[in-house]
C-alpha cells in the first residue's frame, strides 16, 4: 500500500515526526521532490536531528530509503548527511538513489545567491540551496541526471556547453569569476564515485515493492501553500509539494497512492516573505514563537525565525483539498495549553465580501482575517493518550477544525516525541 505524508500548510506542520512514526510500520519511505532546502526534524531514542534530505525512516534497521527521481540530488549533502547519522550510533541505513534524479551542480548554489544579490529587496526568501536555478535547469534541459556521470566523454562535452552557457550570464550579468569546466567535470566525476553504490532504477523497485504488498510512505516536503502551482506564486518553492506529485517525482501509477496524510499544524507558522492572512506580530507572536514547536519555530535549515499566525481554516481547507487529503493528523496542539482565547481565521474578507474560497496572490494581498474565538483550555495536554481525556475545550478546539477543513482528524499529536500521538 502506498500512503503520502504532505503539509496541508506553509510547511513545518512535522510531517517529519508523522513519517518517522510510521516508518516504524513501512518497509519504504521515498522522497520524491524538493532537495536539502528544508528539513524535517525528528527526535526518537537515537536523539534529535535535523534532517534535510534523507527520508525521516532512515532510523530503522527495517527501512529502505529512497531519493527518487523529483529530487534535488545535493550528492556531497546526501553523503554527509548518511555520515553525521551514522557517527551518532545510528546504523547504516539502506539508501536507493535513482539513476533519474538531477544533480544539485555547484554552480546552482552560486546562482542562487547571485540572483537573491541582485534583487536585493525584492528576493524570494530562497533559502540559498540552489533549488530555483536547479529546476530551472532541469526544464530547460541543461541538468544532469545520475545516469549521465557514467559516461565520461559525453559528460565533459556536456559540461562544456553547459558552463559556457552558465559563464555568460555570471560575466555580464553577475559579474563574478567565471566557473572553470574543467574543475566542474572533476568534480562530477568524484562526485559519481560516492553515489555509484546508491544508483539505481528505484521506479522498478518501488514496481516490484508494490507487486510484493510492501509498505510504501511517500514524504513530502513543505506544503500545499509552497507549491507552485497552487501556492502563494511567487513565493512559493521549485518542485510540487503535492501528494499527486509523489506518483511522478517516485515513479509510481498515480492510483496506486491510497492514502493521503495531511499534516496540519493547530496553529500557523511561515518561513519566508509571501501573504500570510492570519499573520500576528509583536508580543503575541513571540509567546507563540518562543512556546512553538520543540523549542521554538526556528527553521530547521536556516535557523530563521518562522513567522506566526493563527489557525487559518481557509488555508488549510484548500490545503487539504488540493493534496487530495483523505485525513489529517493536527500537530502541536500541546503549546497552545496558555491561550485564554483561540481564534481561528474562518474567512477573508476581500473588498468588503467575505469568502471561504482560498484565492490567487492578487487577491490574497487584499484579504483580511475574519476571526471565530473559541475558549482555550488552559492546561498541559502532554502525556495524555486518549482523545475523550483531552479537556472539553481541546476537543471543541478540533472538533471545529474539522467541520471547517472538511476531512477527518484521524491523530492529534499533543508533543514531539514519536509516541506522543492520540489516535481517534
Ligand atoms: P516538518 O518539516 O513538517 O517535518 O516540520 P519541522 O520538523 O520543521 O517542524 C516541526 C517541529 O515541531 C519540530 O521541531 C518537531 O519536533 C515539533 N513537533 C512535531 N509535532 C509536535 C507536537 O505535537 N508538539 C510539539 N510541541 N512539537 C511538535
Amino acid at each position: 500500500m502506498v500512503r503520502a505524508i504532505v503539509g496541508a500548510n506553509w510547511g513545518d506542520e512535522g510531517k517529519g515526526k508523522i513519517t518517522d512514526m510510521l516508518g516504524e510500520v513501512s518497509d519504504v519511505i521515498v522522497r520524491f521532490q524538493g532537495g536539502s532546502n528544508a528539513g524535517h526534524t525528528i527526535i526518537n531514542e537515537y536523539g534529535k536531528f535535523a534532517l534535510h534530505l534523507l527520508p525521516s525512516g532512515v532510523f530503522y534497521g527495517h527501512t529502505t530509503s529512497v531519493i527518487g527521481n523529483g529530487v534535488a540530488l545535493n550528492i556531497p549533502y546526501l553523503m554527509q548527511e548518511i555520515q553525521s547519522i551514522v557517527d551518532r550510533g545510528v546504523p547504516t541505513p539502506k539508501i536507493l538513489v535513482s539513476n533519474r534524479a538531477q544533480i544539485m551542480m555547484p554552480y546552482h548554489i552560486l546562482f542562487d545567491q547571485y540572483e537573491e544579490e541582485r534583487l536585493k529587496g525584492k528576493a524570494f526568501g530562497s533559502t540559498k540551496s540552489g533549488i530555483a536555478p536547479f529546476y530551472s535547469d532541469k526544464y530547460a534541459k541543461i541538468g544532469f541526471q545520475v545516469s549521465e556521470l557514467f559516461d565520461e566523454a559525453a559528460l565533459k562535452e556536456k559540461v562544456e556547453s553547459v558552463v559556457a552557457y552558465k559563464n555568460i550570464l555570471i560575466e555580464h550579468l553577475y559579474h563574478k569569476p567565471t566557473l572553470d569546466p574543467e574543475e566542474i567535470y572533476r568534480t562530477l566525476l568524484t562526485w559519481r564515485d560516492m553515489i555509484a553504490p546508491y544508483a539505481c532504477d528505484t521506479a522498478a523497485f518501488l514496481q516490484q515493492a508494490i507487486k510484493e504488498g510492501k509498505n510504501i510512505l511517500l514524504e513530502g516536503q513543505l506544503g500545499t501553500l509552497k507549491d507552485p502551482d497552487f501556492g502563494i506564486y511567487p513565493m512559493v518553492t521549485s518542485s510540487s509539494t503535492l501528494a499527486a506529485y509523489g506518483a511522478i517525482g517516485a515513479g509510481i501509477p498515480p492510483y496506486e497512492i491510497k492514502d493521503i496524510i495531511a499534516v496540519v499544524k493547530a496553529y500557523s507558522s511561515a518561513v519566508g516573505a509571501g501573504e500570510f492572512v492570519s499573520e500576528i506580530f509583536g508580543d503575541e507572536a513571540d509567546e507563540l514563537r518562543r512556546r512553538g514547536g520543540d523549542g521554538g519555530e526556528f527553521g530547521a535549515t536556516t535557523g530563521r525565525p518562522r513567522r506566526m499566525g493563527w489557525f487559518d481554516a481557509v488555508a488549510t481547507r484548500y490545503g487539504c483539498r488540493m493534496q487530495g487529503a483523505t485525513e489529517v493528523v493536527l500537530t502541536v496542539l500541546d503549546v497552545l495549553g496558555y491561550l485564554d482565547k483561540l481564534p481561528i481565521c474562518v474567512g477573508y474578507e476581500i473588498d468588503g465580501k467575505v469568502t471561504k474560497d482560498f484565492p490567487t496572490t492578487a487577491e490574497l494581498a487584499k484579504a483580511k482575517p475574519v476571526y471565530e474565538i473559541l475558549p482555550g483550555w488552559k492546561c498541559e495536554i502532554r502525556g495524555i493518550k486518549k482523545y475523550e481525556d483531552l479537556p472539553e475545550n481541546c476537543r471543541n478546539y478540533i472538533e471545529f477544525i474539522e467541520k471547517e477543513i472538511g476531512v477527518p482528524i484521524t491523530m492529534v499529536s499533543n508533543g514531539p516525541g514519536r509516541h506522543e500521538i492520540i489516535k481517534r
